[in-house]
């Protein structure tokens, strides 16, 4: 079958790989969409620590199972699945304390296990998610980084009517933001620099747009309840603080460059209770992902600007690089 490989660090083939093993116990899918991130870049840049080489990358996957291992219950071939792709060790400290995603020992398909990049990938029943009829692959590729957007919530616990300001309004910034209003958000405010994103986020509905904090603090004068990093600039996980209310929360969402450092004022966070919490990848969150998915909460069809073949991955990328895209998503079957 054909796949992309990232060989090792820095370089992408598309070529013949060996079809996936059918085995006890595992499920063969074939994929009808995978969706591009920026984790992507990070493991073809080396910047993956969980990922190993020669890589079959792509983690934000669904499809339709193909191959139903012996010992397997509840699944058919032909059943359509939403795939999750973080397989946790189950033994370390994190595992057994309710914080699996921390794992010391994790990785996942489309890192440490071949992914969805791929005409046909082996995943475990544990991992495969039954889809409803009406959502397409397309959108059920989504659910992986809205279920990334759902553990953010769950880490944030916002209380509903509130107020929110998101940081970025990129691809995950918009996800974030809607999801805000899907949890009944009272107000929902995005900044960033980038015009063409602020645009964007015009046409999904959002009217408090701005550069910066000024640009749309008249709608929360004293701080918001709920503000969302989601740029992954430290630079900006660090003014993001000034916008928060007393009381109030700041999610660090955003993949900020290891050793780099932000200066909070200590004083603040004590005096007035704000909460500085941080939110990694996915965790009991795939379900309730797929639930608001098929729910409408997120306008994914619309999120889904491009599509290409396998053959057509290194343009993908590109597309993907110059930053003109929301969500870029391979589908092999093309
Ligand atoms: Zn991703
Ligand atoms: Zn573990």
């Amino acid at each position: 079958m054909r796949a992309v490989v990232f060989p090792r660090v820095g370089s992408v083939e598309v070529r013949d790989v060996p079809e996936p093993e059918p085995r006890p116990g595992w499920l063969i899918v074939e994929v009808g969409a995978c969706g591009i991130c920026g984790t992507d870049l990070h493991i073809l840049a080396g910047e993956f620590p969980l990922a190993t080489y020669p890589c079959i990358p792509g983690h934000e996957f669904a499809g339709t199972v193909v191959v139903v291992g012996t010992g397997i219950d509840g699944f058919t071939v032909g059943d359509r699945v939403g795939v999750m792709p973080s397989v946790f060790c189950g033994t370390c400290h994190f595992c057994r304390n309710g914080r699996a995603n921390l794992c010391e020992r994790g990785g996942g398909f489309g890192t440490s296990l071949p992914g969805g990049f791929a005409e046909r990938v082996a995943v475990l029943p544990t991992h495969a998610y039954h889809l409803p009829d009406h959502l397409s692959f397309a959108e059920a590729a989504m659910i992986e980084p809205l279920a990334c957007v759902v553990h953010g919530f769950h880490r944030l616990a916002p209380r509903a009517g509130q107020s929110y300001l998101v940081y970025g309004a990129g691809t995950m910034g918009l996800m974030l933001a809607q999801y805000a209003r899907f949890a009944g958000g009272r107000t929902v405010a995005l900044v960033d620099t980038n015009p063409i994103k602020l645009e964007r986020a015009r046409e999904f509905g959002f009217e408090i747009l701005g550069v910066s904090y000024d640009d749309v603090r008249a709608v929360a004068p004293l701080g918001f309840d709920n503000v969302i990093e989601a740029t992954g600039v430290t630079r900006v996980a660090e003014a993001a603080f000034d916008a928060v209310i007393r009381g109030g929360r700041l999610l660090l969402f955003g993949v900020c460059p290891p050793g780099e450092k932000a200066a909070y004022e200590a004083f603040r966070i004590y005096n007035s209770e704000i909460d500085v919490i941080g939110s990694m990848a996915v965790f009991d969150s795939y379900e309730p992902a797929l639930e608001a998915m098929a729910a409408g909460a997120i306008d994914a069809r619309r999120m889904v600007t491009h599509s290409f073949p396998l053959e057509a991955f290194p343009e993908a990328l590109e597309v993907l690089r110059r930053g003109e895209a929301m969500k870029v998503q391979i589908v092999p079957s093309s």
